[in-house]
């Protein structure tokens, strides 16, 4: 089934409120325990007027909820039930993290099972163990439609447009320190979320990226160049004269797949005609839609994320 542009505006919109690298962080530090403005400030290194933006953003859009604290000048912001939804993603971005960074991250213990929690993600309709490998991106299975990708990437882009990071932005926050995950900066970047989501549509030619997401050459180099370096992508030539390119995501690359797919289901999910239509990709191993479903490794339950801690 098509989706109707509605969605794809919907689906731009939602990537483009919740994929930035203030509100990655943001939203990370609040699932850590943060509430207070001060607490964030210190946690994420954000400037303070970025972070008051951010913060009045995911409160304007119901995510979090600004509540008056005992100090009669500070407020608090919480998650609302819908901004608790997006554990699953928040803890699908610390994987990444990890699996990016190298770095093993805090261990979390799952209170409900008493073993050390790690994310497993099951299809929802055959219940097997989902492998980047085994989903396929919208319409693929039945043959490109590249208008239709054209049209969701296009209006990603365009939303972005007057947002744009700066080139030197990657990599470097507001205070040019380097608080901020590889995940905040690289899913972060509007150019480098395109570029992935237009890999993982079988968008691999120098020249197709250029054409789809109407990006200038040398951020597009300069994108590609970085998740080479970072070992995301690899480059492959496939003509001889002239030297021509293609560029995919590497196994750790792929993995931004898994995150951007919760993302995505948790955006039709909050939108009456997306939940109907579904996330219109595909586990290849069943052909059912996909409805990914994160577990704990060890008991395969759904965390709450009051039964999450840090050890
Ligand atoms: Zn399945
Ligand atoms: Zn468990």
């Amino acid at each position: 089934m098509k989706a109707p542009s509605h969605i794809l505006q919907t689906i731009a919109d939602g990537l483009d409120l919740i994929a930035n690298r203030w509100t990655l962080s943001i939203l990370q530090a609040a699932f850590q325990g943060c509430c207070r403005f001060d607490d964030f400030l210190s946690q994420t290194g954000i400037s303070r007027a970025t972070l008051s933006r951010r913060l009045e953003e995911l409160t304007h859009h119901k995510i979090l909820i600004k509540t008056p604290s005992d100090h009669p000048r500070r407020f608090l912001y919480v998650f609302s039930e819908r901004g608790l939804e997006l554990l699953n993603a928040s803890l699908l971005a610390r994987e990444l993290e990890a699996a990016w960074s190298g770095q093993a991250p805090r261990p979390l213990k799952h209170t409900s099972c008493g073993h050390a929690f790690k994310a497993k993600l099951i299809c929802q309709h055959c219940k097997e163990e989902l492998h980047d490998k085994d989903i396929t991106w919208q319409q693929l299975a039945h043959g490109r439609d590249e208008l239709q990708e054209l049209n969701q990437l296009q209006a990603l882009s365009i939303n972005g447009q007057g947002k744009r990071p700066r080139e030197s932005a990657v990599f470097k926050n507001s205070t040019g320190d380097n608080k901020q995950s590889i995940v905040a900066n690289i899913i972060g970047d509007r150019w480098c979320l395109l570029i992935i989501i237009a890999n993982l549509l079988k968008v691999e030619r120098f020249d197709d990226f250029l054409k789809l997401l109407n990006i200038a050459p040398s951020t597009l180099n300069a994108r590609l160049k970085l998740f080479q370096e970072q070992g995301l992508m690899v480059k492959q030539q496939y003509q001889d004269n002239p030297p021509r390119f293609n560029y995919q995501l590497s196994k750790k690359g792929l993995m931004a797949g898994r995150f951007i797919s919760e993302l995505r289901q948790w955006i039709l999910a909050g939108d009456e005609q997306g939940k109907a239509i579904g996330s219109q990709l595909i586990h290849k191993t069943c052909g059912a839609s996909l409805q990914q479903q994160l577990v704990c490794g060890h008991c395969n339950e759904t965390p709450q994320s009051e039964q999450l801690f840090s050890k």
